[in-house]
């Protein structure tokens, strides 16, 4: 979709966060996790941009989203996180599940049995995230029945943590130590190597007993850490768009729905191409700032469907065309995701894909 919006994705920042996360966990697999779209940053570019530079593995949430890189022409071992509808698709695009019931187990199984095939699978163990996954008292049992299937190889264990990020981290503690004592039992059962693997970004950075096998980051790829410093990471996205008109208003005018903001002075108003349908976030509404002419100035009124207002009484000449910064750097100004996500009260996640999908996106080398 073509909206007022454009989302600068930063090849050489994404490389960036690739290598200092190469180098955090000294060169074990790294399962690059590109759902969502790439988290907004869009899948075929950071994808390419990935492989060619080493990355291990994929991750995506949904069948669909594999077909998409296939059809680019993406190759490498993709992974599915959550989605096992489509059993054939996994065998005519060698994609690989990630089983968190046996239902499907038995489905990729007939299904290999009748293409004369195997299927690597990876199984999933729910140690406290409580959303997919085979739980504690039937990990051990679920996982041997599976691998007793015709034409199933079990090539990784995972589990998922649910506060990684958190300042306390005993709860992701238990949760790894339970990972670890159920994927040694599983392992005992098997002859084959088996990858385990847990750590998403916040863990990556926060848990190094975490790393086991190989990593799962998603958000620090993308620039953003999750919990407490950002290691040196750099933000990949930059969303920016113009300036459609500027207004030179007296005292006392009303600005935009509601009149929630009404000017004390002679002021001067900038309407700029880029509303909630872009993605940003109507809670911004007298809440947040863009950057223009490197100076922060104050979003006013409710942001619009297409449309945001913006005081530029104090920030010097502005025309209209003028480039407004909603997220990244102007001059020595920044705004981080995660001002945004706080001032929306969400996630850096949250604020990424929002503004990312919905933007023109270009890639910067
Ligand atoms: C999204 C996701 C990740 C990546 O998490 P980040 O916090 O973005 O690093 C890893 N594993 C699973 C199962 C996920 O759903």
């Amino acid at each position: 979709m073509h909206r007022g919006a454009v989302a600068e994705i930063d090849r050489s920042a994404l490389l960036h966060n690739f290598r200092t996360l190469q180098a955090k966990i000294g060169h074990k697999p790294v399962i690059a996790v590109v759902k969502a779209d790439a988290y907004g940053h869009g899948s075929l570019e950071i994808a390419r941009t990935l492989v060619r530079n080493g990355a291990d593995f994929l991750a995506v949430a949904f069948v669909e989203e594999a077909k998409v890189l296939r059809s680019a022409g993406i190759g490498g071992k993709v992974i599915v996180l959550f989605d096992q509808t489509d059993i054939s698709a996994f065998f005519d695009l060698n994609l690989t599940p990630v089983i968190h019931d046996k239902r499907a187990a038995a489905a990729f199984s007939s299904e290999a049995r009748k293409r004369n095939r195997t299927l690597p699978v990876h199984i999933k163990v729910d140690t406290g995230m409580g959303r997919l996954g085979f739980r504690e008292d039937s990990a051990v049992s679920s996982a041997v029945e599976i691998m007793n299937l015709d034409g199933l190889v079990l090539e990784g264990l995972l589990s998922h943590f649910s506060e990684a990020d958190l300042a306390d981290r005993s709860f992701a503690v238990h949760q790894l130590n339970l990972f670890k004592d159920i994927g040694a039992r599983i392992i005992k059962k098997t002859t084959g190597r088996v990858l385990c693997h847990m750590a998403n970004s916040a863990a990556v950075f926060c848990l190094p007993d975490a790393l086991l096998d190989a990593v799962r980051p998603g958000i620090a790829l993308y620039g953003y850490a999750t919990c407490g410093d950002n290691f040196g990471l750099r933000p990949v996205m930059r969303v920016k768009a113009r300036v459609l008109a500027v207004r030179n208003v007296p005292a006392g005018m009303p600005v935009s729905y509601g009149r929630t903001f009404v000017t004390k002075r002679e002021s001067r108003i900038a309407v700029v191409s880029l509303g909630y349908a872009d993605g940003y976030n109507r809670l911004f509404s007298n809440n947040a700032e863009m950057l223009i002419n490197g100076c922060r100035v104050p979003v006013v009124g409710r942001v619009c469907m297409d449309l945001t207002m913006l005081d530029i009484t104090d920030a010097g000449s502005v025309s209209e065309g003028d480039e407004v910064v909603i997220l990244g750097t102007q001059h020595d100004q920044a705004i981080t995701a995660d001002e945004l996500s706080r001032r929306s009260n969400t996630i850096p996640y949250d604020v990424l894909t929002a503004l990312g999908s919905r933007s023109r996106r270009e890639y910067l080398p």
